[in-house]
C-alpha cells in the first residue's frame, strides 16, 4: 500500500525551481518521513548491516551464490519489491521509499549496484511496459528475489549512442519468435541474472526492446570484466547469436524502445543519486571516527583545523544531497498521486509523472556522483597512508564510487539532458523559462536607475561612477562586488582566469555593458 500521508500536496512543475519559489509545507525532507518510511528505512538499515556488510567480502570475491541470496533475502521484507504492484507481489510503496531504501542499502556498493541493476533497471521496464501476462509471469518472482532481472542497452561501440546498438532483430518465418543477434557489453547481473530487457533493432531499424531468459537457446553469458571498483557486482557481455525469443516476449512496441529505455534510467538516476547519499554518509562516518582516534603531533587529527573543514565540507555537501533527494522524490510522488492507477492510461500517466522530473533526476545524479568522489576523496586523505591499503574502508570506497559518473548516463550526457530538457520545455512553454530569461537580460543591461533607493553591495555606486567617467587606473570602488578592491582597475578586474570575458558584478556589469552600448541612461554615465 503505497505512503502517501506526508507527501505535500501542491503538484510542482519539473524545471520550475529555476523560477517559482516554494513555501516550506510544498517541500518535501526527511523531516517528512511517515512512520512507514521510518519503519523500512530501519528494516533496510538492519539489514544492510546485519546481512550485506558481513558477507561483503564473500561477495568482493565473487561468491555470486552469496548475492543471489541476500537478493533473496532483501525479497522478504519487500526491499526488493517496494516498487512492484501489490497485485504482482510487491509493496507499491512511494518513490520516496524507494529512494529510501537505497539510501541504506548503499552501505556496500557492491552489493548496492546488483540490487539496484535487479530492482530498479532490471524489474521496472515490465512494471511500467509490461503486458498482463508479461507483468503475472515475471514481477512476483522479481518482487521475492527468486529471479534477478537485468538491463542490456549498452554495446562495445554504443553507450552513450545507445539507439545507434548494432544488435538485431528479425521476425522468424513462421511468425512465433523473434531472432536476436549482436553482442550487449557492461551488463549489471549478467554473471547470475535470469532475465533480460535486451534491446535490439527490429529489421535493423526499429530500436525496440524484448524479454529474454537466460534459457533461450542462442542467449550466452561472456567473462567477467575485471573492474577498478564494485567488484562485488557482476559485469560481463551477452552473446546473442540467433537467440530465439518468443513474440510474446516483445515488450513494448515496436520502434519504441527508446521511451522505455530512457525512462527506466530516469527511475535509475534517482535511486543513483540516493544511493550516492548513502554510499557518501557512511565514508564520513568512517572519516569522523578515524579522525577521532588518530593521532598526530601528540593530536587526534580531529583536533586540526584542516581536517575539521574537510569533515565539514563533506557533511555539507551530504546534507546538499540529500535535500536534493527527498525533494525530487517528494515531488515526483505528488504528481504520481494524481495518476489513476485503475484508469486505462495509467501507465502512460504513471511514465509522464516520472519523466516531469528528468532534469531533477539527472541533476541529483551528476551532484550526487561528484559528491561522493569528493567525499571518498577526502577520506582517503584523512586517512592518510592508511587511505591507500586495502585493509582499510577508504581504499575500496574510492574505486567503488567512481563508476557513478560513468554508468546510468555519463554526466555529460546527463548535462546535455538536464539542458536539453530545460530548453524544450522553454519552447514548448511548457515552463516559462523565455520570458524570464528576457527580464533578466533587461535587468542586467539597465542596471540599477538613478535615484533608486540602493542597498547591500550597490551602495554607492551611482556616486563614484558620476564622478569619474570611464575606466580609471587605479580607482577604487571598494565594496561594489568582491572583485572590486583598491587595488584593482576597472580596465583589469573583470578579466577571468583564462583572460576571457569577465564575470562583474550586478553593478559593474550594468556599467561595462552601458559602454558598450552607449546606454545614456546607464549609471555614471549620464
Ligand atoms: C561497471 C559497469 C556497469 C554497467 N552496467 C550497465 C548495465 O547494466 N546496462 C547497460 O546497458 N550498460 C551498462 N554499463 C554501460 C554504461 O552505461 C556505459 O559505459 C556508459 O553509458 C558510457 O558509454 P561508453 O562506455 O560507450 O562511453 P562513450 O559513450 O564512448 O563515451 C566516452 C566519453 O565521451 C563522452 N561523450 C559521449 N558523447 C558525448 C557528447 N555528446 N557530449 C559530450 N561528451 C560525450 C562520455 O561522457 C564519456 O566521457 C555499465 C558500465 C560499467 C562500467
Amino acid at each position: 500500500m503505497a505512503t502517501t500521508t506526508a507527501i505535500p500536496s501542491t503538484k510542482i512543475s519539473g524545471g520550475s525551481f529555476l523560477l517559482e519559489e516554494r513555501k516550506v509545507d510544498e517541500v518535501f525532507t526527511p523531516e517528512d518521513f511517515t512512520e512507514q518510511h521510518q519503519l523500512i528505512g530501519q528494516t533496510a538499515e538492519e539489514f544492510a548491516v546485519n546481512e550485506i556488510l558481513p558477507n561483503a567480502e564473500k561477495m568482493e570475491h565473487k561468491d555470486f551464490s552469496v548475492t543471489r541470496d541476500l537478493l533473496k533475502k532483501a525479497g522478504e521484507p519487500g526491499l526488493s519489491g517496494d516498487e512492484i504492484p501489490e497485485t504482482y507481489g510487491g509493496l507499491e510503496m512511494d518513490k520516496v521509499t524507494a529512494a529510501v531504501i537505497a539510501d541504506h542499502i548503499a552501505k556496500y556498493a557492491g552489493f548496492a549496484t546488483t540490487w539496484g541493476g535487479h530492482t530498479g533497471i532490471g524489474t521496472l521496464p515490465i512494471v511500467y511496459f509490461g503486458t498482463e501476462e508479461q507483468k503475472k509471469k515475471y514481477l512476483p518472482r522479481l518482487a521475492a528475489g527468486e529471479i534477478v532481472g537485468a538491463y542490456a542497452l549498452s554495446e562495445a561501440s554504443s553507450g552513450s549512442d545507445a539507439l545507434n546498438c548494432r544488435a538485431r532483430a528479425q521476425l522468424s518465418p513462421d511468425g512465433k519468435h523473434y531472432i536476436l543477434n549482436g553482442e550487449k557489453m557492461w551488463i549489471t547481473n549478467a554473471g547470475f541474472a535470469d532475465l533480460f530487457t535486451v534491446f535490439a533493432k527490429v529489421d535493423g531499424e526499429k530500436f525496440s526492446a524484448f524479454l529474454v531468459e537466460k534459457t533461450f537457446p542462442g542467449f550466452s553469458i561472456g567473462a567477467e570484466e575485471h573492474k577498478m571498483g564494485i567488484r562485488g557486482s557482476s559485469t560481463c557481455p551477452l552473446i546473442l547469436n540467433d537467440c530465439k525469443v518468443p513474440v510474446e516476449n516483445l515488450l513494448g512496441e515496436i520502434g519504441k524502445g527508446h521511451v522505455i529505455a530512457f525512462n527506466i534510467l530516469n527511475v535509475g538516476r534517482f535511486k543513483l543519486g540516493a544511493m550516492c547519499v548513502g554510499g557518501a554518509r557512511l565514508s564520513l562516518e568512517n572519516a569522523i571516527a578515524y579522525a577521532k582516534q588518530r593521532k598526530a603531533f601528540s593530536k587526534v587529527i580531529a583536533d586540526f583545523g584542516l581536517v575539521r573543514e574537510k569533515l565539514a565540507n563533506m557533511a555539507t555537501l551530504i546534507y546538499v544531497g540529500e535535500a536534493l533527494v527527498y525533494r525530487t522524490v517528494g515531488m515526483m510522488d505528488v504528481a504520481l498521486n494524481e495518476v489513476d492507477k485503475a484508469g486505462a492510461d495509467a501507465a502512460k500517466e504513471t511514465r509522464k509523472a516520472i519523466e516531469e522530473y528528468a532534469v531533477e533526476c539527472s541533476i541529483l545524479k551528476v551532484w550526487g556522483s561528484e559528491m561522493i568522489d569528493y567525499v571518498v576523496d577526502e577520506t582517503v586523505q584523512i586517512y592518510g597512508g592508511y587511505g591507500f591499503v586495502e585493509e582499510y574502508p577508504a581504499e575500496r570506497a574510492y574505486r567503488d564510487a567512481r563508476i557513478n559518473r560513468i554508468f546510468e548516463g555519463t554526466n555529460e550526457i546527463n548535462r546535455l539532458i538536464i539542458t536539453g530538457f530545460l530548453l524544450k520545455r522553454a519552447m514548448s512553454g511548457q515552463l516559462p523559462l523565455m520570458p524570464a530569461i528576457k527580464k533578466l537580460m533587461d535587468e542586467v543591461l539597465a542596471g540599477p536607475g538613478l535615484g533608486e533607493d540602493l542597498e547591500g553591495p550597490f551602495l554607492g555606486v551611482s556616486g563614484v561612477a558620476d564622478a569619474e567617467d570611464g575606466p580609471t587606473e587605479g580607482r577604487g570602488v571598494s565594496g561594489d562586488c568582491d572583485r572590486h578592491d583598491a587595488s584593482v582597475s576597472l580596465t583589469s578586474h573583470g578579466q577571468d582566469r583564462i583572460g576571457g570575458e569577465k564575470d562583474h558584478c550586478g553593478s559593474c556589469r550594468g556599467r561595462h555593458a552601458a559602454h558598450a552600448t552607449g546606454d545614456p541612461a546607464a549609471p555614471g554615465e549620464a
